[in-house]
């Protein structure tokens, strides 16, 4: 027998066999299953059904088309217990059509179950095909199943609220780290990744390279064709730069058409490599924006702790920022690497 098979069985393997049809792995639906095999075993009653009015088609009762279920759903919810000792001798229900014919249902008792705003949610149901009479203890066991099942409710409902908040509470941070134009980090969060990758790399004794990147006279494309063809070529721009790193480096946007790569774990030389690899998809293509076919470069400026080994984020930053303006300098569309200034 294989492992799977195993598994799976002894959860049905100990269920009634009726209660086999309609397992469940949703914890609600599990628990409508719980509270009706109690029902069934306390009152000994042929059949105890949970409604819930939120999707009845979904009840698992329902779903096997059990007789007993379809009796209860074609009932209004009841606002109150119902106690029907004989079916047959009552005014409304002597006329069902499965009162009068099959499966002859004499016995029937209801207790709806609500909502913490008293809000009618649902029922559990006691049906048996012999009359019968309910004791006053049965009747307070009766609202006590219901009110396992009002918990069960009230329990998924503060966890959907939970959930939501969890979902929200990612989304906010996500869009607080992200720059709405380009979708990549912002300043603030890719200055984190670089103090946490500084730590790690240090930890690791492995070396950390950062590359500043700045677009070549990106003022004369705003000037020329205006500001938001400006954001189209920056978001152009972050997207070629993007497609040039691997997925544990990362790409932010440090200032206005400035960007901070950090590199975990690769030396000076793969750092230029990277740089040279940004220059190069930014160069070797134009960008057609609007009616306009641009030709944009970029120039970089590299450093690395392979050079620096006791510099810290800030001072990594400002020797990459030198030797930026010092590719800026020699001419623009090219890349340069710090060096430690001659003794
Ligand atoms: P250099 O080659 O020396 O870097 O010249 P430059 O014109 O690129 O440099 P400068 O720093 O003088 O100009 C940067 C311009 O970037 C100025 C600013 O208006 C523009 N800019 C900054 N952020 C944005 C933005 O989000 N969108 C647009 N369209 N322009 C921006
Ligand atoms: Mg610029
Ligand atoms: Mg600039």
């Amino acid at each position: 027998m294989k492992i799977a098979d195993r598994r799976s069985q002894p959860t049905q393997a100990h269920l009634p066999p009726d209660a086999e049809v309609w397992a469940s792995a949703d914890p609600l639906e599990q628990q409508m299953e719980r509270v009706s095999r109690l029902g069934k075993q306390l009152f000994g009653v042929a059949e105890c059904v949970v409604l819930l009015n939120d999707g009845l088609l979904d009840s698992p009762q329902v779903q096997a088309a059990s007789p007993a279920a379809t009796f209860c759903a074609s009932l209004p919810l009841p606002a109150e217990s119902i106690f029907v000792p004989d079916a047959k001798l009552d005014r409304v229900l002597s006329r069902h059509l499965f009162v009068n014919g099959a499966p002859h249902i004499r016995f029937y008792a209801a207790y709806p179950i609500r909502n913490q705003q008293n809000e009618l949610l649902g029922s559990v149901n006691l049906l048996g095909f012999t009359p019968r009479t309910f004791s006053e203890s049965e009747k307070i066991l009766l609202a006590d199943l219901a009110a396992l099942m009002e918990r069960e409710l009230q329990f998924k409902s503060v966890n959907a609220v939970q959930l939501e908040l969890q979902k929200k509470n990612k989304s906010l941070r996500r869009k607080s780290l992200i720059d709405p134009l380009l979708g990549t980090w912002n300043r603030g969060a890719i200055m984190r990744i670089l103090t946490i990758e500084a730590i790690r790399c240090d930890k690791q004794d492995v070396p950390l390279s950062i590359i500043v990147v700045d677009l070549d006279h990106f003022k004369k494309i705003n000037d020329t064709h205006g500001h938001p063809a400006g954001d189209s070529v920056l978001v152009k721009v972050a997207s070629r730069l993007r497609s040039c790193i691997r997925p544990q480096e990362a790409l932010g946007r440090y200032g206005g058409e400035e960007f901070l790569v950090v590199l975990p774990g690769a030396d000076n030389k793969t750092a230029m490599a990277v740089a040279e690899r940004m220059r190069n998809a930014v160069a070797s293509q134009s960008e057609v924006i609007g009616n306009a076919q641009l030709q944009l470069t970029i120039s970089a400026g590299i450093a690395s702790t392979v050079i620096f080994p006791t510099a810290t984020t800030e001072e990594l930053i400002s020797r990459a920022d030198v030797a930026l303006y010092a590719a800026k300098d020699a001419g623009r569309n090219r890349v340069m690497e710090a060096v430690p200034e001659a003794a």
